[in-house]
């Protein structure tokens, strides 16, 4: 209680209900990056330097999943000693992008399937006695979720 929140990467994602991704638009050819990038545009037939920060969609579908059973290196914090796995998803965006990231606290590779629609959420990575480190996480959406406010529908395949 009373902890600061400090989110693990600074200017990487937002905080709060409605956590997102953050990342940059070019100004010259419209390509999306995450991470942000900040001094020169990603695609190489670019040479643009003006970059917008372009929060990027709360939602998207799992490109690809695994269970991470041993523990990643440094500059990954452990929750818990003795090391506990957890699930890593691959999630693809509207924008193209696939942003790799933990699956949020309680869920497992069994709440996971390739297609299946997850969401950013925020929570706490490791916190000491002054301060609470977050972390993006994605949250397997279930069928009773409600449909997110502030994404347009997207085209269903099927
Ligand atoms: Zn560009």
């Amino acid at each position: 209680m009373g902890k600061i929140e400090v989110p693990a990467i600074e200017g990487w994602f937002t905080t709060g209900d409605q956590p997102t991704l953050m990342g940059t638009r070019c100004r010259t050819c419209g390509t999306v990056c995450f991470p942000p990038e900040a001094a020169l545009c990603r695609n190489p037939g670019c040479a643009s330097t003006e970059l917008d920060p372009a929060p990027l969609s709360r939602r998207g579908r799992v490109w690809s999943y695994t269970d991470a059973r041993y523990r990643p290196p440094p500059p990954y914090v452990p929750r818990t000693d003795p090391y506990q796995p957890f699930a890593l998803a691959a999630v693809e965006l509207d924008e193209g992008l696939v942003v790799l990231g933990q699956v949020a606290d309680g869920y497992g590779v069994d709440d996971l399937a390739i297609g299946a629609p997850v969401e950013l959420v925020v929570e706490p990575l490791d916190e000491d006695d002054d301060s609470v480190t977050l972390m993006w996480r994605w949250r397997p959406l279930a069928a009773g979720d409600p449909p997110a406010g502030s994404q347009p529908a997207g085209e269903e395949a099927t």
